[in-house]
């Protein structure tokens, strides 16, 4: 702890009164959805700071051509407020953009939102039982109970190839794209086959005068059923009984059949050797060419890292201004990029679809966090490994809970993570009212007790087999540990709604 840091959090000891009850970090789903639950359960001194000029994370800084969801609108949204006006199966980016200012509005939480208002750091008083909060701009805020709603994929991460710095032309990268770049007519290049790389190729293809896709690694593509949805069912999803729910239930099987099930029992339910039939069929109806065929088929099984789905990308490589390369990336020379075979592609802009830091120093999160004994965070999981009881909460850092944490999210919806972990902290939280508890720490035995269940359980998925050599998923860190939990959705809600309260200290500080 610096020597500032420890004469604040002397100051703060002094005050024992922190400013707020509750401050959220990130004003994305999770943060929104926080605060909706929060405000309804009747808590008035709370705040949530937004790095962004705008609410809605993911949908308000990822604005590249052709962005949107890649899991149907019907489930990819609060179970609180189905919008019945989606104008397709798979909302479009702005959409998603929109329902994120529509909640903030409806439930009346706008207001709790500082935008513009970055925390740096976060550091635990334990005479006190606060939080205290740098910002940025050198401000500092106090709290009793901190939520870290900063989400995992959201600092870009730009690739590290030689001479990037000196490439004549712009370079952009997709979560923060520049709405003046104009691509019409340029020859423009693409590091990155992910999922951003997957929805921004196919949108510029026609309006560029060239493409070059760098791939490193294939992704496997499957078709997206992805239709607009006609104004009558919009007027029968809003207003006929049982058509909502109905079609929200038939889109919650479809999800957790697609990713937590077939990733999780993978060896019973063979969805991955269904969905590898369908993907290989898929690729050789659109892909003539035999060569970029082989170049785009993944080496690994499907499900190992995230499939994408859409109708058109594989097709874009049928385009004659469109050239896929598959040789490593040796450095950019002044305006195009030297591949270690030799050849040298040429290109205006650059646009690296290259992903998010995930797993890196001062990611997860984005700000510093420090506990008790001034024990930083990330050398915790550095030392301990990455883990947290139920995704939620970590021995040594009390009144903090993070909704996107170790082995938490079961690979559905996002929503779903979101509304289980509230569920979670908001029993807490509850359980310190009643007990009039300053301080809400998880037990280490909790915690050993679901990290030896999650190492237990996991090896049955599929993201532990053999099959998976070669995917090079951004899904583990360097112990192997990951943000997906062992388990499926009913079971996360389940234990949401019924882990056991003692599972944490429930303590006061003196006043
Ligand atoms: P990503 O999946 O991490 O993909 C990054 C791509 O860039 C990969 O193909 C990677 O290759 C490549 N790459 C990175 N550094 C490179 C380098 N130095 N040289 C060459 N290639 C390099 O990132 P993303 O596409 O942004 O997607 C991340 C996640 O965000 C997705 O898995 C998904 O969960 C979410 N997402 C969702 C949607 C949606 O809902 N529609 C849209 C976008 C993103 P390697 O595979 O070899 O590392």
């Amino acid at each position: 702890m610096s020597r500032t840091t420890q004469r604040r959090v002397e100051q703060s000891a002094t005050t024992r009164q922190p400013q707020h009850d509750v401050i959220v970090v990130g004003g994305g789903f999770s943060g929104i959805g926080i605060a909706i639950k929060l405000q309804q359960a009747g808590y008035d001194r709370f705040v949530v700071l937004e790095d962004g000029d705008g609410v809605g994370g993911t949908w308000h800084w990822n604005r590249y051509p052709g962005v949107a969801v890649d899991i149907p609108s019907f489930s990819y949204q609060y179970s609180f407020e189905q919008r019945p006006t989606w104008s397709r199966s798979y909302a479009p980016g702005a959409e998603l953009k929109a329902y994120a200012e529509h909640c903030v509005d409806e439930y009346g939480v706008r207001d709790r939102f500082r935008l513009n208002t970055r925390v740096e750091s976060a550091v635990f008083d334990e005479q006190a039982g606060i939080w205290l909060l740098t910002t940025s701009a050198g401000e500092e805020l106090t709290c009793r109970f901190l939520v870290n709603a900063a989400g995992v994929l959201t600092q870009p991460k730009h690739p590290d190839i030689d001479g990037i710095e000196d490439f004549a032309g712009p370079i952009v990268h997709t979560a923060r794209w520049d709405d003046s770049i104009d691509l019409a007519g340029k020859r423009v290049a693409v590091i990155g086959t992910g999922a951003s790389g997957v929805q921004v190729i196919p949108e510029i293809a026609p309006i560029v005068d060239s493409l070059v896709v760098f791939q490193r690694t294939p992704i496997w593509c499957l078709p997206k059923p992805d239709v607009a949805l006609p104004g009558p069912l919009q007027w029968a999803l809003g207003r006929v009984p049982g058509v909502k729910a109905s079609v929200r239930g038939a889109s919650q099987a479809f999800v957790e059949l697609a990713f937590p099930l077939s990733a999780h029992y993978h060896r019973p339910l063979h969805v991955a050797n269904a969905a590898e039939r369908v993907a290989r069929g898929y690729l050789r109806h659109q892909v003539k060419d035999q060569d970029v065929r082989v170049k785009l088929t993944p080496s690994y099984a499907v499900g190992c890292k995230r499939p994408s789905f859409h109708n058109s990308y594989l097709a874009t490589f049928n385009r004659p201004n469109v050239t896929l390369e598959t040789e490593p990336i040796q450095s950019v020379e002044g305006n195009g990029i030297r591949t270690v075979e030799g050849t040298v592609h040429e290109f205006d802009v650059l646009i690296c679809a290259t992903g998010f830091k995930v797993f890196e120093a001062g990611n997860l999160p984005s700000y510093s966090v420090v506990g008790r004994d001034g024990v930083d965070l990330d050398d915790w999981w550095a030392e301990h490994r990455y883990q947290a009881y139920e995704g939620v909460s970590i021995p040594g850092f009390p009144n903090y809970f993070t909704m996107f944490g170790p082995y938490g999210y079961v690979g559905s919806s996002y929503f779903a993570l979101v509304e289980t972990s509230i569920r979670h902290i908001l029993r807490c939280l509850g359980e310190a009212d009643r007990r009039s508890a300053t301080v809400v720490e998880v037990t280490r035995e909790a915690n050993d007790r679901y990290f030896a269940s999650q190492l237990r359980r996991r090896p049955r998925q599929i993201f532990f087999s053999s099959s998976c050599e070669g995917s090079n998923s951004y899904y583990f860190n360097q112990h192997g540990d990951t943000g997906f939990r062992a388990g499926t959705t009913l079971e996360a809600i389940w234990r949401s709604a019924t882990f056991k309260v003692d599972s944490y200290r429930f303590e006061q500080v003196p006043e």
